[in-house]
């Protein structure tokens, strides 16, 4: 039997991929990854995706892969470009379909296989960024988009006959339609929408994490947590603070607070987490103030946690 690696994110189109290729006999192992950026993580309604889409596919193998530092790395100084974000999504394929061939070779199986779809996405999933994809990983002659074939020249796995081309697709742009139609015709009944699930193609978060590569030598994902949460602000001195905007992140910086760093949260009074790199000061004070419910009777007093050590502050 032939023996395949797929990338899986538990998204429609790599679910469907596999089913294409398994209907032809193919024995399909998934490999899925997760990056610091990916909101999957945070929420288990991602992780559910995949679990669901394995489940739908039978209940094939699949490795899961977690890219750190050298993701990291990627997003700080992409080769080759990125989106309206900070998403360097060709790179991001890229290393993911290397380390996919990397499977590949581990278990034995012939070629590797995506669900991309050839005009999809904006910025990964046109014909020039897959040849430039393809040429990057060194595997573009075994790397297989069931849903696409019909618009590209056979591949290794189509000219040696693993498998059957006039039974791969040919789906091109934005549409879903065909997907949908096919998904339901394959028995394929549970997959998430499409919206995404990557923070690098948020604006907002695009700009915080700049702000983090401007001001930190050695970047790290251990400080990818407390990116994702807060409001962040940076002062002139270059100092950073983050504001805890509900409980959920206050108890999240509570727990992911560096010892170097001094945190402040009200004792008697409702009000925020606060983060900063500088002590006590009337900017802190201050902001207490602005997002915090500060009784006017002079009693608010608040907690300072710095190197493991605690105390009481009067506001
Ligand atoms: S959107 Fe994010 S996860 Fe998707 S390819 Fe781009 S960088 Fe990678």
């Amino acid at each position: 039997m032939i023996r395949a690696v797929g990338l899986l994110s538990g998204g429609l189109d790599s679910t469907l991929a596999a089913r294409v290729l398994m209907d032809q006999g193919i024995e399909v192992y998934a490999i899925n990854f997760v990056t610091p950026f990916c909101n999957c993580t945070s929420k288990s309604a991602g992780c559910a995706a995949v679990e669901t889409a394995i489940g739908q596919l039978g209940n094939i193998p699949l490795k899961r892969v977690a890219l750190g530092e050298e993701y990291l790395a990627i997003v700080k100084a992409p080769l080759h470009g990125r989106g309206r974000g900070l998403n360097p999504c060709l790179d991001c394929r890229a290393l993911k379909i290397m380390k996919a061939a990397e499977h590949m070779r581990e278990i034995g199986a012939s070629f590797l296989f995506t669900g991309e779809v050839l005009g999809q996405r904006p910025m990964s999933q046109h014909r020039r960024a897959m040849a430039i994809i393809d040429k990057h990983t060194g595997v573009g002659d075994l790397t297989l988009r069931p849903l696409s074939a019909m618009h590209f020249e056979p591949t290794m796995p189509e000219r040696e006959g693993w498998v059957d081309r006039s039974k791969l697709l040919g789906i091109e742009g934005r549409s879903r339609k065909v997907q949908i139609a096919l998904a339901k015709e394959k028995n394929i009944v549970d997959y998430p929408c499409p919206a995404g699930g990557c923070l690098l193609t948020d604006e907002r978060f695009a700009e915080k994490l700049i702000d983090y590569f401007n001001h930190c030598e050695t970047p790290s994902i251990r400080d990818m947590p407390l990116l994702k949460i807060g409001r962040h602000f940076r002062n002139t001195a270059g100092h950073k603070t983050i504001v805890g905007r509900d409980e959920r992140e206050g108890l999240m910086m509570e727990r992911l607070a560096p010892p170097a760093m001094h945190l402040y949260y009200p004792v008697n009074f409702g009000g925020p987490h606060i983060l900063a790199q500088e002590p006590y000061s009337d900017a802190i004070r201050e902001l207490f103030y602005k997002y915090g419910k500060v009784p006017g009777d002079g009693e608010a007093s608040i907690e300072w946690v710095f190197e493991g050590e605690k105390k009481v502050c009067v506001l």
